[in-house]
């Protein structure tokens, strides 16, 4: 038997962080769905396809070519042979991966995806729709949030550290603008499901968070 931990919730709420840091000691892998439809974003701006265009992106999607891996629990993700780990973190993708993710060409072919990966797998994924749609019959579940003041330091401390040169106004303002769209849109929005445990990371530190989630994640008797 596998087993599935879902995390949800808004960009910098501390998402990613977590699912490694457990995936890690429960040796299980780390599937970062986001990373798929940045891909897809990727693939959109690659080749003119404006990200907004639903009739272009249901074509685009049908033959897009993505394969991921891991070395070492870290998930590598290749567009046509091509490893685009490096390329899919930048603010344009960002936003092109809010816009695309919203059409259900889009989704359910990442879904489809997803779903593939966790019926072979112990998996710790992260998302926006796992809980709710992806796998909602995950072992457990968890929906991270944060105020945006403290999302957005946690961005900017983050693209510091990559070399990048973060700019704080653009980091809310994208976020807002992702926030609202991943939120609002018809199919798989960004919510809480009802089996859910919230979670706000604002005031709490990496380690603080992983020993409520680790008590939880102990009570299901998974491990
Ligand atoms: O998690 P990350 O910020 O990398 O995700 C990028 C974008 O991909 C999100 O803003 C969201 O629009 C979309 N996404 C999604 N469903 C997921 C994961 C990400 O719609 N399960």
């Amino acid at each position: 038997m596998t087993f599935q931990i879902a995390i949800d919730g808004p960009a910098g709420a501390g998402k990613s962080t977590m699912a490694k840091i457990l995936s890690k000691k429960l040796q299980a892998i780390y599937l970062d769905t986001g990373a798929m439809y940045r891909t897809c974003g990727l693939k959109a701006i690659n080749n003119g396809i404006e990200t907004k265009d639903e009739k272009a992106l249901s074509e685009m999607i049908k033959n897009i070519n993505i394969t991921i891996s891991f070395e070492n629990n870290h998930q590598q993700i290749f567009l046509d042979g091509k490893n685009v780990n490096g390329l899919i973190r930048t603010p344009k993708v960002s936003v092109a991966a809010s816009d695309v993710s919203a059409y259900k060409a889009v989704r359910l072919k990442m879904v489809e995806m997803q779903r593939d990966i966790a019926k072979v797998n112990n998996v710790v994924m992260d998302g926006r729709d796992i809980g709710t749609y992806v796998l909602p019959d995950a072992n457990i579940k968890f929906f991270l949030v944060a105020n945006i003041n403290e999302r957005a330091k946690r961005r900017f401390a983050e693209m510091k550290e990559k070399g990048m040169n973060p700019d704080m106004k653009s980091i809310i303002k994208d976020m807002e603008y992702r926030d609202k769209n991943d939120s609002s849109r018809d199919f798989a929005p960004l919510k809480q499901a009802k089996d859910a445990i919230l979670i706000d990371t604002t005031n709490l530190n990496i380690e603080q968070v992983i020993k409520v989630m680790l008590e939880y994640i102990n009570e299901t008797q998974i491990i």
